[in-house]
């Protein structure tokens, strides 16, 4: 079926001998593939697996490429078999009500937004791992954030990129050492349609620079009530080397970079124009598509026909910024002859000489030798602006208080606005099942309320206990799974591949560490003593075992040596069959680790870490999170509901850092976590843990769900954003 068959939702079905005809059946099943409404749905998606379980792995939890598989007749008979009419009937009627649902939180909350919506721009979208648009925790967070401005009705639309070829696959060669490899991904397999204007047309827009055009297609992707609106520069009237620009994400020079900026910003505007979107509110994620407010005060101008500057001010009062990273290399800076060849058009338009245009992309100016930086410009054009965690904000203040040069450091205006995650993507069916008997009526509609969570503390230990276990047996199986399969396809012995099956154990306290390969998150700390670590992870009592997975940014090498060195711990013989690597970290892999593993470990270099959200998904799940008080766990920990490595602390020396956090971690482990978990009663139950695994999950649940995060964002960003209000930053 082709992208733009899209199946009309509301159309009256003829009566069928099944209740349903194969045809209209197969409709009904099409029609939730292709919102992805169904990735958040544990019922939706054990229907999608029941039709044939192994082909759905296989097709990476991909229900359009599942049923593309079927015919009508061919559903017909497997939906007989397994008496499934009634499932798909239930699910394709709860779609439709959630579609058309007006009694929501954001129209009680976010009304004014109703006519004027937010515009949430960012580059990357990880929305589910079958449309593979995003990197990593960026993404993730963007992804996270529309669901639950879907849910709760927040008038929002999204605006990214699509890259058909996505971020890399990893796969590791015999050495341990990391090899990329970039897969088209077939856009009729994906759930799109070409966006349209008022005349039904699909969209092109079109962006001048300096040495030619550059033209864009807008796709539309479904995210429950959400529309999500994806760029593409692969169309026949651009350029060759053009209609490559969007195929990778992070893929690259600085000069691919800043065309896909352009791409994103200053053509997402034009695109949401081409729509008939007039947005109330541009949300920037991040300063990749900070370039949006130059076409907004340009389309203002044209509107208005006020000058620059007046619109200026009018499209920062409407702008809310977020910045994610206290890492230099998280901030794009681009020379003044790029921006010049990209930017130059538009700043004809605006009527301001390249000197100005170059001055609101930096800290001074005046500074001739200073590159445009795409967080200044977004913290220049925006009148609000937040971190992502209470800490960051500290940092973040600290890190931008040269653009405020006459305020002092705790009134630079920054704010914060933590991040979450959107429980229902993250939530194991098994855990849900468990908060369901126990939990009020009704929870889901209430996540972020706090007596709803405190129901875990009426919860049965053992029952608690037991479906711990039954996830972790679960990712057990999965992690030998993919590694065995992954040594075969390295060509391993039948040795190696044989004792990858049997990996691991589930009676042994399980750490799971995954994240992108950064220096900066160490992977690497827990290996600073191997003996200490050997001596652990062997104990004959009380022994312990870790499950690793991260890419590395392509050009990372030290990232890809860390990677390397841990990947081979494997052939240490020592630890054999305890340490394990999972190639390929994805949405999937992150689901599967933090719904099974005991133990969340994160140990970056504080103060690094923005705010991390893996391990608010665990929390979620039952696992207990051990970490460096840096980022969300800075305020998350309150000495009952996990583990801290260490108090919080940095020393200017990273040498010295680094030896006194490994130490730190050791300690906790061996005087903390370890004893905990093997102290048992006589039913075999770890009570004092299970106690903290309750604590966990009814002390941050609710707070650090994007439920929350949305609903800050609303109140503190949006509504003020959207009113124009022109009081002062109102965020701390
Ligand atoms: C949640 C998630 C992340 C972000 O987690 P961090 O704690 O920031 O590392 C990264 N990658 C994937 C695939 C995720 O699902």
């Amino acid at each position: 079926m082709s992208q733009t068959d899209t199946i009309p939702t509301g159309t009256p079905q003829p009566p069928a001998p099944t209740g349903l005809s194969a045809e209209a059946l197969y409709n009904k099943c099409n029609a939730l593939a292709r919102n992805l409404w169904w990735s958040w749905q544990p019922e939706v998606i054990n229907l999608f697996r029941d039709l044939d379980p192994i082909r759905w792995r296989q097709l990476d939890h991909n229900p359009i490429a599942l049923l593309a598989e079927f015919t009508p007749e061919r559903l017909d008979m497997r939906a007989s078999e397994l008496v499934l009419f009634s499932r798909i009937n239930h699910a394709f009627r709860r779609l439709k009500e959630y579609l058309s649902e007006t009694a929501t939180w954001g129209r009680t909350h976010a009304g004014v937004l109703g006519s004027k919506p937010v515009a949430y721009f960012s580059l990357e979208f990880g929305v589910h791992e079958s449309v593979p648009v995003y990197s990593g925790g960026l993404g993730v967070l963007s992804g996270d954030h529309i669901k639950s401005a879907s849910g709760l009705g927040v008038p929002l639309v999204a605006v990214g990129l699509f890259y058909d070829q996505g971020y890399f696959k990893q796969q590791l060669d015999m050495d341990g050492y990391q090899r990329e490899e970039y897969l088209d991904t077939k856009v009729e397999n994906l759930p799109m349609e070409p966006a349209r204007g008022a005349d039904g047309k699909p969209i092109t827009i079109r962006i001048d620079t300096r040495n030619g055009p550059l033209l864009a297609k807008v796709w539309l992707m479904r995210v429950g009530r959400v529309n999500l609106y994806l760029l593409d520069c692969d169309v026949k009237e651009n350029r060759p080397e053009d209609r490559e620009l969007t195929s990778r994400l992070y893929g690259g020079d600085n000069r691919t970079r800043i065309r896909q900026e352009l791409v994103a910003g200053v053509g997402g505007v034009r695109a949401l124009r081409a729509l008939g979107i007039t947005p109330g509110v541009f949300h920037l994620n991040e300063g990749h598509s900070a370039f949006a407010t130059l076409e907004g005060i340009r389309q203002f101008m044209v509107d208005s026909g006020m000058s620059f500057d007046d619109s200026l001010r009018q499209i920062a009062r409407h702008t809310a910024f977020t910045t994610h990273t206290p890492v230099p290399a998280g901030h794009d800076r681009f020379d003044g002859g790029l921006i010049e060849e990209h930017l130059g058009p538009l700043r004809d338009s605006l009527g301001i000489s390249f000197e100005q245009l170059m001055g609101l992309g930096r800290v001074e100016p005046q500074n001739e030798h200073e590159p445009f930086c795409m967080t200044v410009l977004g913290l220049k054009l925006s009148r609000r602006a937040n971190a992502v965690s209470n800490l960051h904000g500290y940092v973040s203040r600290r890190m931008w208080a040269h653009l405020w040069p006459w305020r002092v450091e705790e009134e630079i205006p920054i704010g914060h606005i933590t991040n979450g995650v959107h429980v229902q993507s993250w939530l194991s069916y098994q855990m849900e099942q468990l908060y369901d008997r126990h939990f009020p009526v009704n929870w889901e509609r209430r996540m972020g309320e706090p007596e709803v969570w405190q129901g875990i503390h009426d919860v049965d230990p053992g029952e608690l206990w037991e479906t711990h276990n039954t996830l972790k047996n679960l990712l057990l199986a999965f992690v030998r799974r993919r590694v065995s399969r992954q040594c075969r396809r390295r060509g391993e012995s039948d040795e190696a591949v044989e004792a990858a099956r049997n990996m691991l154990d589930p009676n042994i306290l399980t750490i799971g560490f995954a994240r992108r390969f950064a220096t900066y998150k160490r992977a690497d700390l827990i290996l600073r003593d191997m003996d200490r670590l050997v001596a652990m992870v062997t104990d004959p009592e009380h022994p312990l075992q870790i499950i690793f997975a991260g890419k590395a940014h392509p050009a990372d090498e030290p990232g890809k040596q860390l990677i390397k060195r841990i990947a081979n711990l494997r052939h240490d013989k020592r630890l054999a069959g305890r340490i394990a690597f999972v190639e390929d970290y994805d949405i999937n892999v992150c689901r599967h680790l933090i719904q099974g593993v005991d133990v969340w470990m994160n140990n970056p270099r504080r103060p690094l870490e923005a705010s991390g959200t893996s391990g608010q998904k665990a929390v979620l799940n039952g696992a207990l999170n051990l970490s460096i008080l840096d980022g969300w766990w800075a305020e998350a920990y309150d000495g009952s509901n996990g583990f801290a490595i260490g108090r919080g602390m940095q020393h200017v020396d990273t040498a010295k850092t680094d030896a006194r956090d490994a130490e730190d971690l050791y300690r906790t482990l061996d005087e903390q976590v370890i004893p905990l978990y093997y102290d048992r009663d006589i039913d075999g139950l770890p009570q004092r843990w299970i106690k903290r695994m309750m604590n966990s999950i009814s002390s941050l649940a609710w707070r650090f769900s994007a439920d929350r995060m949305v609903a800050d964002y609303v109140r503190t960003a949006y509504l003020p954003a959207a009113g124009g209000l022109s009081c002062e930053m109102d965020l701390h």
